[in-house]
């Protein structure tokens, strides 16, 4: 059974997010109330383009009536559109087979455009949201960036958000400096606490960019950890998204009860495709110590409560030369291994930046995200391995199946 020929809520996510949706006047009316997505639509050579500029606005997250979150990409050649309007409510129509289901499209907030204590934009204090999780990122930027070794940046392959940059500025992150500053926690605070009047908060997320002594990065994300405490009155569950750190920092956290879960991100499977994609982290850390302080916090915080988010399909860039076969049978190999550890991969489409212009470039990745997709949930069931739902869950997980596959006929 593939997971196509399932008419399940995770099938239908799958396809919307690889077939993405096409531009019109409805989806344009939801751009002006939702959350705008990071990637405008870009007008394919003869689409009809009434804003005449070949790229619009459009919203970043659509939801399903049964909460299924999904990724908006625009795609001016998808059979998927969007009707409707917000008076009457939205609903996606497919043209293969003329059916429609309703949506609804994740909000803009009104935290967004309001300003800290001090005059400062609190969308630019380092706090964002996907539905019920937040996200802290105060120190965004990146040191792999400003390595080099033997003319290879360390910054791992895929990634564009960890550059120290203007972007982060604002931010009062200096390259080198361990410590966060006291302003930007202040706003953050109040930007968290603006946050949770507005709308329901399930999880918190700490992350940040990574430091070359993984030691220090541990220093600064418990000065974080305890400054989010301090905002947390209600308790609700704060995941650690640092670089793999020392058991003694672990130890730390454990002990003054900063976290509840954690997620020390290796990105992709085996020690050989680790160092190519992730130079930094193999090099800063290394693959073994990776996986030692995986199992090191389920140690401390138990099965089920650590992870390991993973990049999925980047495995099908040109450089690595693999067939999606075979690189879906090595990624369900490392979902295996690490289960039996009792980590729980969490595996997010990768969209690969080379290789778009092979015919099969579509077909190679999806058949790869499905039998993984499926592959593992079986391993799941086999460990007795479900994500938390302090963790993270189907509301909130826009580009990752798990909690969709494991959710059993549930709607909320
Ligand atoms: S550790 Fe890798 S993924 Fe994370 S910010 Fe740095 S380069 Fe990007």
């Amino acid at each position: 059974m593939s997971l196509r020929e399932l008419e399940t809520s995770p099938a239908f996510k799958t396809e919307v997010m690889f077939e993405g949706i096409r531009y019109s006047s409805a989806l344009a009316e939801a751009a002006e109330h939702s959350l705008p997505n990071y990637y405008p639509y870009r007008f394919r050579k003869g689409e009809a383009d009434p804003t005449g500029t070949g790229k619009a606005q459009i919203p970043y997250l659509m939801i399903t009536e049964d909460n299924t979150l999904i990724r908006v990409m625009g795609n001016g050649n998808s059979p998927w559109s969007v009707e409707g309007s917000r008076e009457s409510g939205y609903r996606l129509c497919n043209d293969r087979d003329g059916n429609s289901r309703n949506i609804s499209f994740e909000p803009q907030l009104s935290w967004l455009s309001q300003t800290t204590s001090d005059g400062f934009p609190m969308a630019q204090a380092g706090v964002s949201t996907h539905r019920d999780m937040l996200v802290i990122n105060v120190a965004p930027g990146c040191e792999y960036f400003l390595k080099k070794h033997d003319g290879r940046s360390m910054r791992c392959t895929f990634c564009s958000y960890g550059a120290p940059d203007e972007r982060t500025a604002h931010l009062g992150q200096i390259a080198g400096q361990v410590e966060i500053p006291a302003i930007t926690l202040q706003r953050m605070n109040e930007a968290m606490t603006a946050v949770m009047a507005e709308t329901e908060v399930r999880h918190i997320y700490l992350v940040g960019g990574s430091l070359t002594d993984p030691d220090l990065e541990g220093e600064r994300f418990l000065q974080l950890a305890r400054a989010v405490k301090a905002c947390n009155p209600d308790g609700i569950p704060v995941c650690l998204g640092s670089a793999a750190l020392s058991s003694d920092m672990l130890q730390t956290f454990y002990d003054e009860k900063l976290v509840d879960a954690v997620c020390f991100n290796l990105e992709i499977w085996s020690e050989k495709l680790f160092a190519q994609v992730c130079p930094g982290k193999n090099r800063y850390v290394g693959y073994d110590d990776w996986i030692a302080a995986l199992e090191n916090a389920v140690r401390l915080w138990g099965r089920g409560r650590v992870y390991s988010a993973m990049v999925a399909g980047v495995e099908l860039e040109p450089e690595y030369a693999m067939n999606w076969e075979d690189a879906a049978k090595l990624a369900i190999e490392g979902a295996e291994d690490l289960c039996s550890r009792g980590i729980i991969p969490v595996y997010s489409l990768h969209w690969p930046a080379g290789g778009k212009e092979r015919a099969d470039y579509q077909s190679r990745l999806r058949n790869f995200f499905e039998r993984l997709a499926l592959g593992y949930q079986e391993i799941r069931q086999r460990h007795d391995l479900q994500v938390w739902d302090g963790f993270m869950c189907h509301r909130c997980a826009y580009m990752q199946l798990e909690c969709d596959m494991d959710r059993t006929g549930e709607s909320g």
